[in-house]
């Protein structure tokens, strides 16, 4: 398949919205010529790693936070632009505590965790007492690409967040840092058998959701997805998984708030677009190398 302008032109219209999953913000122009409805999950931490390099923190203590702020901005600007004006949803940082001691300066404020995949992570930073200076450096390169930069197309998610208060908590905080429920979208991972079982709780605070089967297949079946031992036993189709998204769905479209996907599970598994489909999600993140056959799979179903 070439993406010329012709066979862009020929492909059908589906109801389901097919978005990228996207990290680089080298490859968003070029990528943005994909027949693509957006891009769902933008990972920042590959922005803060290639862009920034510095543990937050470290920018902070030595009087830098402008470092920081520009860079992300940067990056961030670029994706936003490049798809304007289809809604790009930035995650925020969901580094583990491993990944964070790898920036310069990250070993002086990050303990080292014996299972980092379960640990400081996610939401839970974001208002701690010490951490929550280096969440206000993120609110605001959003903040300022929204509002300076003019790119409203540009919309936040939060991960991990294991409970509705952890969320309630977040939502002040990014208020109190420029970026207000009232003027942006605000999304959450879902990706934890909590946000699956207090589904309704986490509608009553959020835009919409967003399932990260990868965590949440790691969670729900208790395995490791990072060991090579249990891979046989990770099983984004086992029935515990495909039945907490399907009562996710439902729950959330009860309450009139969307759900898409943007874990790995529809770019690696190609039978899981059809379930997905059949459970009533509302768009599907895949990376880029698929995503045009994702979008022909989505309208084949979608005629039958
Ligand atoms: C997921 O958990 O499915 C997800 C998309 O997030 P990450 O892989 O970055 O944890
Ligand atoms: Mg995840």
């Amino acid at each position: 398949y070439e993406v010329t302008e012709e066979a862009i032109d020929d492909l059908p219209e589906t109801d389901t919205d097919v978005k990228l999953i996207l990290g680089d913000p080298a490859r968003a122009f070029s990528l943005a010529n994909l027949p693509v409805d957006g891009v769902g999950l933008a990972r920042e931490e590959f922005i803060v790693t290639s862009h920034v390099g510095y543990h937050p923190l470290e920018l902070l203590e030595r009087g830098e936070e402008e470092r920081f702020i520009d860079a992300l901005r940067t990056g961030i600007a670029k994706i936003g632009a490049a798809f304007y004006p289809n809604e790009v949803v930035f995650r925020l940082s969901d580094f583990k505590t491993d990944e964070y001691r790898n920036l310069e300066g990250g070993w002086k404020y990050e303990p080292a965790e014996a299972n980092p995949m379960i640990g400081w992570r996610g939401a839970s930073r974001y208002y701690d007492e010490e951490f929550r200076e280096a969440f206000r450096l993120e609110c605001e390169a959003l903040r300022r690409v929204r509002e300076d930069v003019g790119l409203d197309n540009v919309v936040v998610m939060v991960p991990f967040c294991r409970t509705p208060e952890e969320g309630e908590r977040v939502l002040e905080l990014m208020a109190e840092y420029g970026l207000s429920r009232e003027e942006v979208d605000v999304w959450v991972m879902a990706e934890l058998p909590s946000n699956i079982v207090l589904a309704d709780r986490f509608a009553e605070l959020f835009d919409g959701f967003s399932i990260g089967s990868n965590d949440l297949t790691q969670l729900t079946l208790g395995v490791d997805r990072n060991s090579e031992q249990l891979a046989p036993l990770f099983d984004e189709t086992d029935e515990s998984v495909t039945r907490s998204i399907g009562s996710l769905i439902e729950e959330a479209h009860s309450h009139g708030r969307p759900v898409g996907i943007c874990g790995d599970a529809p770019s690696t598994i190609p039978e899981y677009v059809e379930f997905l489909l059949d459970a009533g999600i509302d768009s599907i993140s895949v990376s880029p190398d698929v995503a045009v056959e994702t979008l022909l799979t989505v309208a084949e179903l979608e005629e039958a």
